[in-house]
């Protein structure tokens, strides 16, 4: 999106903001988003009355604020829509899963000696892509082969070149005729299932292990998990999570005596390794079956060992707020009748996102809803989840912090202090839009120094952060 120019139109609706006797109220709901980018607008009231008496004893109605609206931050886990909610989100999700590994926010400190993995699922390959590998420090060349061979499309299968950091050629196929986009997309479409056979698995595999039924198992263990998906440069997901074996009443009970690290990191191959997820044959498609990549990466969590609880909370609560456009796709949907070219992409997402739209049209593959989800290059899953036990949830969390902005409200005096149970809380709310308008993103930009983008479209976006 291009910055906002000041245009005469944006330059009056400063000069009007500016001179605004509410401006200092509207500068105030401001910094109350803490920096939003894209605030969303709100309309409508709270009244506190007696429930006893019936009197009104506060009301508080949007009519005063300027423009007669309440700004409220947008919550946006993407970092790309708006850097400072989504370091909330980040914030959040870090404490989250920082709680599960070491205790707080109700989960006991005892949690820390539970046998815990952080483990990495990859994807297969779907062809050569262009890397950059260092050994001991030192870059190496991208795909050193002697004798390569030359593809039916005439290039030679090799590259020489030492890689810089951000070269732009980095995940991109060494032959993108020859690269598999419909695996790499189907991949992603069924990602979050391989992951949820895997967790189905891993619970078999431990029962089995431990010579009980799935059912007598319950009665022993829980297994919880956290998992983050990230975007390899190449454009697919694979995921990161931390897998926790807790008593039968989650982190608040110690698992038994033969559940160890070592059993879990056998059992978590074993699971990995034997799921498969099948795609129907649509079209020419024949049919296909998908599997995780060989790499799988299984590190135990300690307190003072390598990986500490603190980095991988830190890793996880980074992936947490990167979508798909770090590898050059689009942050928001896309319409089939879209032209493609029309969109600036580099060759080799603008495949990925135009194999989505063909695979969508397909009747068979209707489920994964690809045409959906080609913004995301097929993923349509969360970002971030975690399974019922791991520790708190983002929506307390999120409460915690409500509550404390609303004691910050009653000692300030905005608000008064009233006996929840003695007081009826009526709110009606509506949306009243979501963004800036020219003026004020420029004044905003002008006060910040942030360029902010053009007041934003409403593409109709899922956000799933919740
Ligand atoms: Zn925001
Ligand atoms: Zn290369
Ligand atoms: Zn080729």
């Amino acid at each position: 999106m291009p910055p906002t120019h000041p245009t005469p139109h944006a330059i009056a609706g400063m000069i009007t903001r500016l001179n605004d006797p509410q401006y200092s109220r509207w500068a105030a709901q401001l910094r109350a988003t803490g920096g939003c980018r894209q605030p969303i607008h709100m309309r409508g009231r709270v009244l506190h009355v007696d429930r006893a008496t019936g009197r009104l004893l506060h009301s508080y109605t949007t009519t005063g604020e300027p423009d007669g609206v309440l700004r409220l931050p947008c919550k946006t886990r993407r970092a790309s829509r708006c850097p400072s909610c989504a370091e909330v989100y980040r914030a959040d999700t870090y404490q989250l899963i920082r709680a599960g590994l070491v205790g707080g926010k109700g989960v006991p400190a005892s949690v820390t000696a539970h046998p815990c993995l952080f483990v990495t699922l990859t994807a297969p390959s779907f062809g050569a892509v262009h890397t950059r590998r260092e050994k001991n420090g030192k870059v190496q060349p991208c795909h050193a082969r002697r004798d390569a061979e030359t593809c039916p499309h005439g290039h030679v299968m090799s590259c020489m070149a030492r890689h810089g950091d951000n070269e732009a050629c980095l995940g991109e196929p060494l032959c993108p005729d020859c690269y598999d986009y419909s695996g790499s997309v189907l991949f992603n479409a069924l990602a979050p299932q391989l992951w949820k056979y895997v967790t189905d698995a891993l619970r078999r595999r431990v029962a089995k292990t431990a010579g009980l039924t799935l059912r007598e198992l319950r009665q022993h263990l829980t297994i919880s998990f956290a998992k983050v998906a990230e975007y390899q440069k190449r454009g697919v997901v694979h995921f990161h999570a931390v897998i926790r074996l807790d008593g039968p009443d989650g982190p608040t009970s110690p698992p038994p005596a033969w559940a160890t690290a070592e059993m879990l990191t056998h059992a978590v191959q074993h699971a990995v390794k034997a799921v498969t997820a099948t795609v129907p044959a649509a079209g020419d498609d024949p049919s296909r079956v998908l599997r995780w990549g060989r790499q799988l990466d299984i590190r135990e969590i300690t307190m003072d060992g390598e990986l500490s609880d603190q980095a991988v909370a830190g890793y996880i609560a980074k992936y947490a707020t990167k979508a798909a456009e770090c590898v050059g796709t689009l942050d928001r949907r896309i319409n089939p009748l879209d032209d493609l070219q029309a969109f600036n992409l580099r060759d080799h997402p603008r495949r990925l996102i135009a194999e989505c739209l063909r695979l969508g049209e397909l009747d068979e593959l209707a489920d994964l809803r690809l045409a959906q989800w080609a913004h995301m290059l097929g993923f349509r899953g969360h970002f971030s989840t975690r399974s019922r036990y791991y520790s708190t949830t983002m929506g307390s969390i999120r409460d915690e912090r409500r509550d404390f902005a609303r004691t910050e409200e009653i000692t300030t005096g905005r608000l008064p202090l009233f006996d929840e149970d003695t007081v009826l809380v009526i709110v009606s709310w509506e949306y009243a839009g979501k963004g800036f308008s020219v003026g004020d993103a420029l004044l905003v930009s002008a006060l910040t120094g942030i360029p902010l983008a053009a007041p934003p479209d409403f593409g109709g976006d899922v956000d799933e952060s919740a």
